[in-house]
């Protein structure tokens, strides 16, 4: 019964054509999702395969919590920028303006995070997920992990830009061409889901207009426009998270439970204010999910809870091993498998912070800090286990510090917030 149930959901959930082109639609993942089905005979099994392992896991954490090895993970990201001279040219500085914002999204330090519904205050849900641009590239050589190539056609996405991927297995793929849709178009971007075939073929990753990804002199975005954050839209596709108006007002919805159904996909809230009740129920409109892209502020609990179990999925959870943060330049991000971060033995006070800071540690020691990049930043050595540190030059965002002594790995984080 339950794979009849599943069945139907995947059929449901994928063979419903892309809703009205008529509309500024920031994702065309349900058309590309179509289209991969319609390509590969085997797509639909795997897809319900996938499902049932997901809901698998699902149940083992709502049982077993401590099942959950960790509560933070560490994604290492290769950027592919598809130009032409000049043509899509996106520069580092706006490459890494869109996954700062992805990285504040998904973990609760978004603008709106604190400005949300009163109706969906109370379910929004953060992940501990740090989206790492790569430092080390698949031969073991140094990289920016941001990746130039000229061709003049896969700047309307147009060829074959996988040939171009980095071990699916290793790298979050993104792919840069300047229009996702063979020209000037509303669409932004699409994902793909987690899929075994996809990461074996190289074949996974998101698509993303080089026009809409952050801010910068290539983005037509204003700064500050929610638009920029369909980039946490696609990353939730990409941890297997459906739009929440999948299915419509059916029972099926999005397979989240505290999504509520709407017909979000067809219809235009007015920036934040949400009059929408398309199925009898209000809808969560400021939902990454959703297609109100002028309001994008929260996951729910239900959509972090899936996303979490999507990461202990074959085709994502080789990413986040400390084996490939080490291969691929992102470990100095990683607090997970440190045994005394968290604990009273290194503690970061105020956090979130804004000019001054203090850290307690037991000994004297060397603390690294790190950017969000996994750049390094500067030293502070730390005295008199307790010592405060002027960082007003830094910019908002999230940092990293470590430090090794000779028992342990020290390792943690605080945030910028002024
Ligand atoms: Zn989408």
């Amino acid at each position: 019964m339950k794979a009849r149930i599943l069945t139907l959901l995947t059929l449901v959930v994928f063979s419903n054509p892309i809703f009205s082109q008529n509309i500024e639609s920031p994702c065309s993942h349900e058309a590309i999702q179509n289209r991969h089905l319609e390509q590969n005979p085997n797509a639909l099994e795997a897809l319900e395969a996938t499902e049932k392992a997901l809901q698998e896991i699902i149940q083992k954490f709502r049982t077993n919590p401590e099942l959950k090895s960790q509560s933070t993970y560490v994604i290492p990201v290769v950027m592919h920028v598809f130009h032409f001279g000049e043509l899509g040219k996106m520069d580092m500085e706006q490459a890494l303006s869109g996954l700062e914002i992805l990285n504040q999204d998904f973990n609760g330090l978004n603008d709106g995070w604190n400005d949300i519904d009163p109706a969906f205050d109370p379910i929004k849900g953060s992940l501990d997920i740090t989206f790492c641009l790569a430092m080390i590239d698949p031969d073991g050589n140094p990289t920016d992990g941001l990746i130039y190539h000229e061709d003049e056609q896969a700047v309307y996405n147009e060829g074959d830009l996988f040939q171009h991927a980095w071990d699916n297995y290793k790298y979050l793929n993104i792919y840069f061409p300047k229009y996702t849709q063979g020209g000037p178009s509303d669409f932004t971007a699409y994902a793909y889901y987690p899929s075994t075939i996809g990461s074996d073929n190289n074949a996974g990753g998101i698509f993303y207009s080089s026009i809409r990804w952050g801010f910068g002199n290539h983005s037509i975005l204003d700064e500050g426009d929610d638009w920029a954050s369909v980039c946490s839209h696609e990353a939730g596709h990409w941890l297997n998270l459906a739009h929440t108006f999948s299915n419509g007002c059916s029972g099926l919805g999005d397979s989240v439970d505290d999504t509520p159904p709407c017909l979000g996909g067809t219809i235009e809230l007015s920036g934040c204010e949400n009059n929408d009740f398309s199925c009898g129920e209000h809808t969560n409109g400021s939902n990454f999910m959703d297609y109100n892209h002028r309001c994008k502020k929260m996951f729910t609990q239900g959509q972090v809870e899936r996303m979490t179990a999507a990461l202990f999925l074959p085709s994502r959870a080789p990413l986040w091993s400390q084996a490939n943060l080490e291969a691929t330049g992102c470990s100095n991000l990683n607090t997970a498998n440190d045994n005394i971060y968290s604990t009273n033995q290194i503690r970061t006070f105020p956090n979130p912070v804004t000019n001054q800071i203090t850290f307690e540690i037991e000994e004297t020691a060397i603390l690294n800090i790190y950017n969000v990049h996994g750049q390094f930043i500067e030293n502070f050595v730390i005295k008199n286990k307790n010592s405060s540190f002027d960082i007003s030059n830094y910019k908002n965002g999230i940092y990293f510090f470590s430090t090794m002594t000779k028992e342990n790995r020290k390792t943690g984080k605080f945030v910028v917030n002024k």
